[in-house]
């Protein structure tokens, strides 16, 4: 599709480098190695030489030191290949940035390096069965012990578990119902959990998302964590994730205009070529509107994306407000896209010649997480419009 923005070299660059690489490892590889039920390992690969899985690191530990926009663009354009991966968010958006905001030098220089070089697999915990998108009522225990914390408890739906080198694991020291002052988002602490530890059981999940990093629930079992491994602050945990939960916001809005771009070029090109009653499908305008309806929502979503990632680096105030804005218009634009390709395509959508339908639940997964798109207007409600707290 064209370029409207205007993009700078750096991120020009990004774009056509993964126009390239999506050669071989497009949309037909991503599906193949889901289908085989093998992880992305040569694509994965090929992102750490060209310093993709460590954008953001700084160039001090091994990264390229770029910003948000330009992780944005490299997740909008792998999207737009119909190539999303989970680990964009956790292990290249979730995993370093507590760490590089909050963590110890020794810690950086112990893991950021691996993160951008590939050679470290990290998986991000927070969601257990129980808490749910209340995350502050996580009841995943860390209890100090000398110089080390014992973990108790279990998360769920974590993505990667099996491969990942490190979890990046937010736990409670302090239980929901101690915490001083009633404040909740006090207590949590954030550890960095070899899955080596003894104590670490996984379980998988039998999800319907097409996505080559599996889910699992992970239990933990007096599992002993050295306090070297903890990012920042005991007891500040949740503020320290907080950091990183703009950022994934921003890059689940970047990867689902993407999608929304790859299923409407499907669409259009098939509109151009599809006649049943003497004209192109496209010139009917109950095909065509739905499809021009679905550019401008995507455009807009980009533009709200862009200015996201333009006030988190600037730590712009209006920093949340954007990126959970972004987050809302892309994922309901991309999986308005999807609905609009699909009955464009009639019979066809379900077809795997043409294939639109592999991204489908990718597009409406959006929707729910990594946050849902109520607890985005709950936000926006009570942070922009000032209206009251029902939860
Ligand atoms: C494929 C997949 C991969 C995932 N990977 C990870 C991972 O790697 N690490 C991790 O920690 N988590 C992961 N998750 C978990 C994901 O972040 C959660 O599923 C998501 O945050 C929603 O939480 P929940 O499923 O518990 O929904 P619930 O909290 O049970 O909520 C269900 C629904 O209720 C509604 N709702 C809830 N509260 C409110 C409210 N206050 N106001 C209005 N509506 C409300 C929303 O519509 C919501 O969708 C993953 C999930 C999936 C499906």
């Amino acid at each position: 599709m064209n370029e409207l923005r205007q993009l700078t070299d750096e991120q020009r660059m990004i774009v056509d480098t993964v126009d390239a690489i999506t050669d071989d490892y497009g949309h037909d590889y991503w599906y193949r190695c889901i289908e085989s039920d093998a992880f992305v390992t040569e694509l994965w690969e090929e992102l750490a030489d060209l310093e993709f899985l460590g954008i953001i690191i700084p160039e001090q530990y091994g990264g390229a030191g770029l910003g948000m926009a330009e992780l944005a663009i490299l997740l909008e354009r792998f999207g737009a290949h119909g190539v999303p991966l989970l680990s964009f968010l956790n292990t290249v958006t979730m995993a370093p940035i507590p760490m590089m905001h909050h963590g110890s030098d020794e810690l950086k220089q112990r893991f950021l390096p691996g993160i951008a070089s590939g050679d470290l697999y990290f998986a991000f915990a927070i969601t257990e069965p129980d808490a749910g998108t209340n995350s502050f009522r996580i009841k995943t225990r860390a209890s100090r012990e000398g110089d080390e914390y014992i973990v108790n408890g279990q998360k769920t739906f974590i993505t990667g578990a099996d491969r990942a080198d490190y979890v990046q694991l937010v736990t409670r020291t302090t239980p929901y119902e101690d915490v001083a002052d009633g404040d909740k988002r006090k207590g949590g602490t954030l550890l960095t959990v070899d899955m080596e530890s003894d104590g670490i059981e996984l379980q998988p999940l039998d999800l319907d998302l097409p996505e080559p990093a599996n889910q699992y629930t992970v239990h933990f079992d007096d599992v002993r964590v050295p306090v070297e491994n903890r990012i920042g602050t005991e007891g500040e945990g949740f503020l320290h994730v907080f950091d990183a939960l703009n950022p994934e916001r921003i890059g689940t809005a970047a990867l689902s205009t993407g999608m929304g771009e790859f299923v409407l070029e499907r669409a259009v090109e098939y509109a151009k070529d599809r006649s049943v009653f003497d004209a192109p499908i496209g010139s009917h305008q109950g095909v065509q509107h739905p499809l021009s309806r679905a550019k401008v929502d995507l455009e807009l979503a980009k533009l709200a994306t862009g200015e996201a990632a333009r006030a988190f680096e600037a730590s712009d105030s209006a920093a949340g407000a954007y990126a959970n804005m972004a987050k809302f218009a892309a994922s309901e634009a991309g999986d308005q896209a999807m609905d609009a390709a699909m009955q464009t395509f009639g019979g066809n959508a379900f077809s795997t010649e043409y294939d639109i339908i592999t991204l489908h639940n990718w597009t409406r997964f959006t929707r729910i997480a990594p946050v849902n798109n109520e607890m985005v207007l709950n936000h926006i409600g009570e942070s922009l419009l000032g209206l009251p707290r029902s939860y």
